[in-house]
């Protein structure tokens, strides 16, 4: 008897665990054949992006690839960009995969499944403003992280060159959600750390970052309380705040602001997601306004009980109207939800049904500090934390999700690893 196909779209936040927990359960004992497909080799959390924008972190060391975890884990791995489905048919179509140079390395593909898990992610929303997506640097992926580092690093060779006619690098950040406000803080820091080795004319009155948002403060997600802190943080870092302020278009030179022009040699544009366009025709699935497939309780898309959706490009309302927010905690969530349903489904017993449990958001300020809320019947509803309590929890979230990959040891030794690699490496990426 052939195995049942189980195929996941996306190897991120949520895919990657899915796909871990059922190659352990599943693969392993050959009751199920698992392919995970992601069209990069290699895997970053992506909550550590504005971190590889700053360089403060090396993609290099942090990054697992897809291959080596598969075979270490039960399941198979696939490189690949999912581009449509075919549900008659149950089968995923996939793009030619390009080598360097454009020639093709792969022709483009059918792959069957009986059961399909889509867990692609989000993109950023620019709303269609003229310019950005020409002028701006989204952090929606390692490579456009790793864009913007090289970007910055020739924007500091030159500020540190002799003669050079500006006294300031000009950054602007467009969105005070959590990444526009955890890259602001890392900027600066990177920018300390660049002074260790070489950068010794980087002090921070030069570097001049503008974090731009449309509606009346910063963090509009999170508690006023929290919102308040990190705000007086990011000014005592230098940083210039500008709420109510709504960016009309981006050029080569910087961003128009209405009648105004601010100046910027480096603009990120971190105000908004959506799921990617191409969902909100993909062979008939239902999508809300932001492309998100509409599931069910069970995780499935609405309109095919084959087809599971989970993460950023799951739409899963909530009672109290809004949706599951574009969080690794409900990427991690939903993924434990579908592997419990999915074995439950091998099994013939019930399916379950999906419960958000908001553990509470951390926005890191880099080494400045770190602010949030924790959520919960432990705390008794929400309770504000700062300072090494905070640090602790945001970095514990990391480390969760390295445990539902590698389990206790492993992560407790690249833990160790990543201690040495802060002695004997550089503290930041300097190429
Ligand atoms: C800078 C930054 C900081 C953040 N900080 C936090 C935080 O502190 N806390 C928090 O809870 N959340 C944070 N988030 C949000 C969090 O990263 C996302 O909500 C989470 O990663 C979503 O998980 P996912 O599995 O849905 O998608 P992702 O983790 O984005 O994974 C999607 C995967 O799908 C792959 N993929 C995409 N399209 C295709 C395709 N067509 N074909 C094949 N593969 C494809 C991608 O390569 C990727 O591997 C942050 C996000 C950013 C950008």
């Amino acid at each position: 008897m052939t195995q049942p196909h189980i195929v996941i779209i996306g190897g991120g936040a949520g895919g990657l665990e899915l796909a871990t927990r059922l190659g352990n359960k599943l693969g392993r004992k050959g009751k199920a054949r698992i392919t995970l497909i992601d069209r990069n080799h290699t895997h970053i959390w992506k909550p550590l992006l504005h971190e590889v924008a700053t360089g403060t972190l090396d993609v290099e060391i942090d990054q697992l690839s897809y291959r080596a975890h598969a075979a270490a884990h039960g399941f198979d791995f696939q490189l690949g960009s999912l581009t449509g489905i075919k549900r008659e048919q149950q089968q995923v179509i996939l793009a030619p995969v390009l080598g360097d140079d454009g020639e093709e390395v792969l022709a483009s593909r059918a792959l069957q499944y009986d059961y399909l898990v889509l867990a692609i992610g989000s993109v950023s929303n620019h709303f269609n403003t003229a310019g950005v997506a020409q002028h701006c640097i989204f952090l929606d992926s390692p490579a456009q992280a790793n864009r913007f580092h090289r970007h910055l690093l020739d924007a500091y060779l030159k500020l540190n060159s002799p003669g050079h006619p500006k006294d300031t690098l000009n950054i602007a950040i467009v969105g005070a959600g959590a990444t526009g406000v955890e890259l602001a803080a890392e900027l600066y820091h990177a920018a300390a750390e660049l002074n260790l080795y070489g950068f010794d004319d980087l002090r921070k009155d030069r570097l001049n970052i503008s974090l731009i948002e449309a509606g009346p403060r910063i963090l509009p997600a999170l508690p006023e309380r929290i919102a308040n802190s990190a705000l007086k943080e990011l000014q005592k870092l230098g940083v210039k705040v500008r709420t109510s302020t709504k960016v009309t278009a981006a050029n080569a030179a910087g961003l128009q602001l209405g009648d105004e022009h601010l100046e910027a040699e480096l603009m990120v544009w971190a105000a908004g997601i959506k799921a990617p366009d191409f969902l909100a025709s993909l062979d008939g699935l239902a999508t809300n306004r932001l492309n998100q497939l509409l599931v069910n309780p069970k995780l499935q898309t609405t309109n095919d009980s084959r087809i599971y959706a989970i993460g950023d490009c799951a739409g899963f309302p909530l009672p109290d109207g809004k949706w599951v927010p574009p969080r690794a905690q409900s990427a991690h969530q939903m993924a434990s939800l579908v592997a419990r349903n999915i074995l439950a489904e091998f099994s013939g017993k019930p399916l379950q049904d999906f419960k958000y449990n908001d553990h509470g958001s951390l926005i890191s300020l880099s080494r400045f500090g770190t602010v949030g809320s924790l959520m919960g019947n432990l705390v008794g509803g929400a309770m504000m934390i700062e300072g090494r309590i905070a640090r602790l929890a945001y970095i514990s979230l990391y480390r969760m999700h390295q445990v539902a990959l590698h389990g206790w040891i492993k992560m407790l030794v690249i833990s160790l690893v990543a201690r040495i690699n802060r002695i004997v490496r550089p503290r930041l990426k300097l190429h």
